[in-house]
């Protein structure tokens, strides 16, 4: 049910915008057309928020293409807009090309109005009609955003909750990450703890096992491991499971047929 929906919003879309296009020409023989025209795009807009859910229930992953159709919406209608702006006779010779045109659009559509150009009679209503979209437009394009980054930020952790062990959250009262201490992070801990490690070839102090979070290029902040030694800061490769430092660190260094076999 929810494919043929998506199917016929999508389908209704173009068709809409294919529309629009058309009728934005016809506004140079009666102002009324452009009056249509913002009210399909209204319906277009009403498309698109509609469309939000049901593409984000069939992945989270979508969220791209959400923001790139309400983004695609904002810069058709500015388009549209200044299609009708420059084909009416209200606003008379006064745009010498559809550039002009199309910064009318732009300024009225982010309520921005400089003023140097400004709308005369039946086409006055026109641009407020327009600024209320585009005003409409803006929180839905700034929520789309907000809703991807808290999606990257967050829910992603827990989803891979069941994958790793270690994971940050946000101290709502401080502010920045402190680690979950779950039941599972404390019996990991134990296990992780009894892991042999050899000892480093300079011969000094033993090596640890290092936890650390790795935030920055990495949006989802989860666990990462290596072995340090304490005398001479060698170090293994890090992971993302301490077993697999622990092994980088036996084998890899310190084992010389590996080494051989492995370059
Ligand atoms: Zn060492």
């Amino acid at each position: 049910m929810r494919v043929v929906s998506m199917a016929l919003i999508d389908m209704s879309y173009f068709l809409v915008s294919a529309a629009c296009i058309g009728i934005a020409f016809l506004t140079q023989y009666w102002i009324g057309f452009g009056y249509i025209n913002s009210a399909l795009l209204l319906f277009l807009l009403y498309l698109a928020i509609v469309r939000i859910p049901l593409v984000l229930n069939w992945s989270s992953n979508l969220y791209g293409s959400v923001f790139l159709r309400v983004f695609f919406f904002q810069v058709f209608s500015i388009a549209v807009y200044a299609i009708s702006y420059n084909q009416s006779y209200a606003l008379g010779d006064k745009f010498e090309s559809y550039w002009d045109a199309l910064y009318f659009s732009a300024t009225t559509w982010t309520t921005l109005g400089y003023g140097d150009i400004s709308p005369t009679g039946s086409i006055r209503l026109l641009t407020s009609i327009q600024a209320l979209t585009g005003l409409s437009t803006l929180p839905v394009l700034a929520s789309v955003i907000w809703l991807y980054c808290e999606r990257r930020l967050w829910s992603k952790s827990q989803e891979e909750q069941g994958k790793e062990d270690y994971q940050l959250t946000t101290d709502s009262a401080l502010g920045f990450f402190v680690e979950v201490e779950s039941e599972k992070t404390i019996k990991e801990q134990k296990q992780r703890d009894k892991i042999k490690l050899k000892p480093c070839s300079c011969s000094g102090s033993d090596p640890f096992i290092e936890k650390y979070y790795d935030i920055i290029g990495v949006l989802t902040p989860l666990a990462k491991f290596i072995v340090i030694c304490r005398s001479c800061g060698e170090f293994s490769k890090p992971r993302r499971n301490a077993y697999l430092a622990a092994w980088t660190w036996n084998f890899k260094r310190h084992n010389k047929a590996f080494q051989r076999t492995s370059r």
